[in-house]
């Protein structure tokens, strides 16, 4: 049989663009699609043969070696094999979401065999994990006792009570799946939904597990070892596929999501991956200067300068020693905030000394603003 012209096949011109292509295949597809067709042959080679031509034409390196060399670019020998070898199942899971939008929901009884097989799945079960800022930075590994429903011993999930506990179902015949015929806008339709009778399992339990009541599972404990990323921060989640509960006759277990909560640290706050610390000096010292040790989340002190006349709310910067970022880039930085310390109980003689002072020309308020050092600090309360 000579193959015909893919644009002829879709009944676009060559210059066609993309959505073009798509829109005319999307249409010769209902027009030919088998559920449309119920058991014509040449109506299935049409829809095949529309599948062929857009596979090629909707693939920029596959139109472009066909609009070259015709058939032989996209099926010489070197070539890509062709759509020959495609049945309907290929074509549905390959395509299916442009039928979707169509009302050929499930891809008509051609889906794939993962969605036709209807599988028990267990339910995700939530965790909060709670950890402290230095998990955080290393990272950290938990054992964690989880109240789980796990998959029954005694049947290993069958919830049977032996092999020979077992029936066939009548509704479905063992398919786990009926097949309907609906009305739609397109006409009649055909769909298979899961056997009522059977809940999709094809067969019928005769005689149950008396350990787990023939659901295939049972309530226990398990201790799960989970593996937290540094970096991690409050209110995220991490999920450990197939972790969470097991499902009934031996489907397919829930996830386990782990909430992340932070414990409160001492000496630091955090902000996104920054770590604030509060120094508080003495009113001397913030005039004088001093050096400060601060310290650090990796253990150990750090030793900052602080310089002569430096205002209470100052920030400075200690550069990559705060929290690690959970994507693997670098760390946050360890931002001091000076904090100076003013008292409220003073003695006799220290209200004298403050009395001097207060009358010396350089503690006058009205040098603020001229002083660039504080001004610059206190900027935005001047404006
Ligand atoms: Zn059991
Ligand atoms: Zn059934």
């Amino acid at each position: 049989m000579t193959k015909r012209d893919y644009y002829e096949i879709l009944e676009v011109p060559r210059n066609a663009t993309k959505e073009e292509i798509k829109k005319a295949y999307r249409k010769k597809a209902l027009q030919y699609h088998p559920d449309r067709n119920p058991g014509d042959k040449e109506a299935e080679e049409k829809f095949k043969e529309a599948a062929e031509a857009y596979d090629v034409l909707s693939d920029d390196e596959k139109r472009r070696r066909y609009d070259q060399f015709g058939h032989a670019g996209v099926h010489g020998s070197a070539g890509t094999g062709g759509f020959e070898g495609f049945d309907l199942n290929d074509i549905f899971s390959r395509f299916g979401d442009i039928f979707a939008d169509f009302g050929f929901g499930g891809f008509g009884g051609f889906g794939s065999n993962s969605s036709r097989q209807r599988v028990n799945k267990g339910t995700n079960l939530r965790i909060r994990v709670k950890l402290n800022y230095q998990e955080i930075l290393n990272g950290v590994e938990k054992k964690i006792k989880v109240k789980k429903l796990v998959t029954c011993p005694y049947c290993h999930g069958t919830g049977a009570k032996d092999s020979n506990s077992y029936r066939t179902c009548q509704t479905c015949h063992g398919s786990g799946y009926v097949t309907r015929v609906t009305r739609t806008i397109l006409g009649h339709m055909q769909s298979t939904t899961p056997c009522p009778n059977c809940h999709g399992e094809g067969k019928i339990i005769t005689s149950k597990c008396s350990h787990c009541a023939g659901e295939g599972i049972v309530h226990s404990e398990e201790i799960i070892t989970i593996n937290i990323p540094a970096g991690v921060a409050e209110g995220m989640q991490l999920s450990m596929s197939g972790k969470g509960n097991a499902a009934r006759h031996g489907g397919i277990p829930g996830d386990l999501i782990i909430q992340i909560e932070e414990e409160k640290h001492p000496d630091f706050t955090r902000e996104d991956n920054n770590l604030i610390y509060n120094l508080i000096i003495s009113v001397p010292q913030a005039i004088l200067g001093t050096t400060a040790e601060i310290p650090s989340i990796d253990g150990g002190k750090i030793k900052l300068k602080i310089e002569p006349g430096t205002t209470s709310g100052k920030l400075l910067r200690i550069r990559g020693k705060g929290l690690p970022d959970v994507h693997g880039y670098q760390r946050g930085d360890l931002i001091v905030r000076v904090v100076v310390y003013i008292p409220t109980n003073i003695s006799k003689e220290e209200r004298k000394l403050l009395e001097k002072l207060d009358e010396s020309e350089n503690f006058k308020p009205e040098n603020a603003k001229k002083d660039k050092n504080f001004f610059d600090h206190f900027k935005k309360y001047f404006t």
